[in-house]
């Protein structure tokens, strides 16, 4: 778990650019953004991905879905549309091993995703 960079950001060990804070959640601006709008969602427990969420996990994942609505109204996405994407493993081109959603708002996005 140590190893972890989502964790590391977290603890505050490596610096990121923090948009929210609470007891179950972080979020922070993605390093690499994909549009106007990409903040990274993760719960404050190291989860490896969506696949591996377990019951006990629950308030965790009510934490961040409140976030997300939070975090996206704030940023006027409630009214214009937004994205929310997570990758679990290789296919999916999941990179970091730390469950995260990315919000994804400020321009049309396509679909069917890349
Ligand atoms: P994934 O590919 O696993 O779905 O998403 C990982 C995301 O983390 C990528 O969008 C990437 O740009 C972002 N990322 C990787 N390293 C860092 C970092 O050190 N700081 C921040 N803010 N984002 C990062
Ligand atoms: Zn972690």
């Amino acid at each position: 778990m140590n190893d972890c960079l989502f964790c590391k950001i977290i603890s505050g060990d490596i610096d990121s650019d923090k948009v929210y804070e609470d007891q179950y959640v972080y979020a922070f601006n993605d390093i690499n953004p994909q549009a106007p709008v990409h903040i990274l969602i993760i719960p404050k427990k190291h989860i490896e991905s969506i696949h591996d969420v377990s019951g006990s996990d629950k308030p965790y994942i009510d934490a961040v879905i409140s976030a997300i609505q939070k975090i996206a109204s704030d940023n006027g996405l409630d009214r214009d549309g937004y994205r929310i994407v997570t990758n679990h493993g290789k296919r999916a081109g999941q990179s970091v091993f730390h469950l995260h959603f990315h919000l994804l708002g400020g321009r049309d996005l396509q679909w069917p995703p890349g």
